[in-house]
């Protein structure tokens, strides 16, 4: 399609998006009277308008039922998460026994890390990306640390080549084979979290089963944004928080994928609680742990039912829309996003670099763009004009235009409020 940098033209296509109606389901917060653009649905996503009436289910219901609701609210809180796993199994291509909705990210991949680095004899090695989330850093450092390892020795990091914004898959394959039977396990985020980056998962968790490795995936910037096919790539594990494109509010639960292969395997090593027992047994408080028969074996305590409720209330749209339509809108919202850059570059001084890949096959929602010769004023310009990006040093802004809610006006506007800030600075 050839787009124009133009209101009309904008506003034609939102007419045409199949989706427009989901912008009405959330709401956005207002700067000088008006809905902001929000571009950081990738940092936390808006909330959706039937979160409420979720959340207030579960207030009535402990108001009514007190301890009774575990068994007889009409959705009974003692297996409320089991609710979560079909949904999220499409979202993420897996079985609904492979799925499970607990505690935070970190938290769970430091549980799964449990279960998935088993350190032995030469065998000791992690591969993560450079530069990789924080959190993942301190994570993987620290696991290292546990068994007895040396982060320097133990923890290969894949690298970009320099000048470079993009890890090459054939480096990645390359750093793979050298590591070799050294490694005990992969762990990368599918997207990356800067210039967002999407890995080749399936042939990267092939490559570490050819080496006898375990094959694990940080989702925070992918599940919600782009097509995954956990249980037909072999993934061994994944897992994701819910508050960045799944919109289920700040700090709420993550999800988990453990493949059915690892689904009653009596020896896999495994920090257990009773809500990972056997449920028809659960209650009976039997001094051995019986696993349940799925993910839901890793499950530990009692569901966080209030944080549960408004991640279940945005998975109905997830359910509704579903990933195919979502990401078509997303290829296309983002290629405009990119063009009206194009056009906004050609007049003004500055110059954009997107340092996201180019093709729709390595890139989700989100663009990374840098701003050579602006400064953080210009991110302070464009958040007082209600313009929600998200800055990284030096001069990074990110964006992403959550196919869920950001229309097309949004981009040529968010253009155009670029050029003011710009032209305005130069003056
Ligand atoms: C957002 C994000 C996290 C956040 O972890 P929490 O435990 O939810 O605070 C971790 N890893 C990556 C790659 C992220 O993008």
């Amino acid at each position: 399609m050839k787009f124009e940098n133009t209101l009309n033209f904008a506003q034609q296509l939102d007419q045409e998006d199949p989706l427009r109606e989901y912008r009405n389901q959330f709401i956005f917060p207002k700067v000088n009277g008006k809905e902001v653009i929000y571009f950081t649905g990738n940092s936390l996503g808006l909330q959706p308008k039937n979160a409420a009436s979720y959340v207030d289910e579960i207030m009535k219901d402990w108001a009514e039922l007190a301890v009774e609701g575990h068994f007889y609210a009409d959705k009974p809180w003692w297996d409320y998460h089991e609710r979560l796993a079909a949904p999220l199994a499409k979202i993420v291509g897996a079985k609904p026994s492979e799925v499970t909705v607990m505690n935070t990210l970190t938290v769970n991949l430091h549980l799964l890390m449990v279960s998935f680095y088993r350190p032995e004899g030469k065998r000791f090695k992690i591969i993560c990306e450079e530069k990789a989330f924080p959190s993942d850093q301190y994570m993987i450092k620290s696991q290292v640390r546990f068994h007895g390892y040396d982060p320097a020795e133990a923890i290969v990091e894949l690298k970009k080549r320099d000048g470079e914004h993009h890890f090459r898959q054939e480096d990645i394959l390359q750093t793979i084979a050298e590591v070799g039977e050294e490694c005990a396990l992969i762990l990368i985020g599918g997207v990356n979290y800067y210039s967002g980056q999407v890995f080749d998962m399936k042939t990267i968790t092939q490559a570490g089963h050819d080496i006898g490795a375990f094959v694990g995936w940080d989702l925070a910037h992918a599940a919600g944004n782009i097509a995954l096919e956990l249980h037909d790539w072999d993934v061994d594990f994944a897992a994701w928080c819910s508050y960045k494109y799944m919109n289920s509010g700040p700090g709420n639960a993550s999800g988990c994928f453990i493949n059915e292969r690892f689904h009653g395997v009596k020896d896999i090593p495994r920090f257990e609680g009773w809500w990972g027992t056997n449920k028809d047994d659960r209650f009976l408080m039997k001094p051995e742990f019986e696993p349940m028969p799925d993910a839901d074996a890793w499950q530990l305590s009692n569901a966080p039912i209030l944080a549960l409720a408004p991640y279940l209330a945005s998975l109905q749209f997830f359910d509704e829309v579903g990933m195919p339509a979502l990401i078509e809108k997303r290829n296309q919202i983002v290629a405009y996003l990119e063009f009206v850059l194009q056009e906004i570059d050609k007049e003004v001084e500055s110059t954009f670099e997107v340092i996201t890949p180019a093709s729709q096959e390595e890139r989700g929602t989100q663009l990374s763009v840098f701003l050579h010769g602006e400064g953080r004023q210009l991110f302070d310009y464009l958040m007082k004009q209600g313009v929600i990006t998200d800055w990284r040093e030096p001069n990074v802004i990110r964006l992403a235009p959550a196919p869920f809610y950001c229309s097309y006006e949004d981009m040529y506007t968010f253009g155009q409020i670029l050029k003011q800030g710009i032209l305005q600075k130069n003056k």
